[in-house]
């Protein structure tokens, strides 16, 4: 088995031959390591690795890593990647530096109260759920202009960018495709898309941040 530090260099490779494959700009893809599950001597890892930029799903886990590496680590980002319940607002506007998953009306309300109380202007993207799942979060492809210009105009919020998890039995790049159109048709620059799986499909799709997991830390306990 590979180690850490073995997996962020091939990692950091691949990244840097399909940028160049896709004729992008070296840099122009952003790594986001997703550390949800992962033990606190992987996280110490990664950061060894010069890793600054992380993702998590979930605001309590997420505290318990990064409260405290935060004040060690001022460069550290944090983007929170999973579903936010709106009575978590509070603790994820305190915690992460970006909201990935920013999926209804609601959530847009709490977030932006929140900011306002605690005077932090978290960027957020919009999650899609492209294929327009039942049983997954996102906005429906159709209405993210509608729900760009809640978010923004009622809200205040300031919304940089879109995120989708395409479905596991369909082509990622078809969503990726299709992200990339509805980024550029509401002018958003960020583009959250492609996991282990499927990143090198997404940057030549324009992917601007692949959060991947089990590529860098290996399988996650079940
Ligand atoms: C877990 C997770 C990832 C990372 O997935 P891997 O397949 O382990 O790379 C990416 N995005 C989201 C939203 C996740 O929950």
């Amino acid at each position: 088995m590979s180690t850490i530090p073995e997996n962020f260099e091939t990692i950091r490779a691949q990244i840097k031959k399909a940028e160049r494959m896709a004729g992008a700009g070296e840099g122009t893809t952003n790594l986001v390591a997703v550390t949800k599950t992962q033990s606190h001597e992987n996280i110490l890892a990664a950061l060894s690795c010069g890793q600054r930029l992380f993702g998590e799903n979930k605001v309590q886990e997420a505290q318990s890593h990064w409260q405290d590496l935060k004040m060690h680590y001022p460069d550290i980002a944090l983007h929170l990647i999973g579903p936010l319940q709106t009575n978590k607002a509070a603790e994820a506007v305190a915690l992460f530096d970006i909201i990935e998953t920013l999926d209804r009306d609601k959530l847009a309300t709490e977030l932006s109260k929140e900011m306002k109380k605690q005077g932090r202007g978290l960027e957020c993207y919009i999650q899609v759920n492209t294929g327009q799942e039942p049983q997954k979060a996102g906005i429906a492809a159709q209405d993210v202009g509608k729900f760009l210009t809640y978010a923004t105009q009622d809200c205040g919020l300031t919304i940089t960018g879109l995120m989708c998890i395409p479905p596991l039995e369909e082509p990622a790049a078809l969503h990726f495709a299709l992200l990339k159109k509805l980024a550029k048709a509401n002018h958003l620059k960020n583009l959250s898309m492609g996991m282990s799986a499927d990143f090198k499909k997404a940057i030549p799709l324009g992917a601007t941040h692949v959060r991947i997991g089990t590529a860098l830390f290996g399988q996650r306990p079940a």
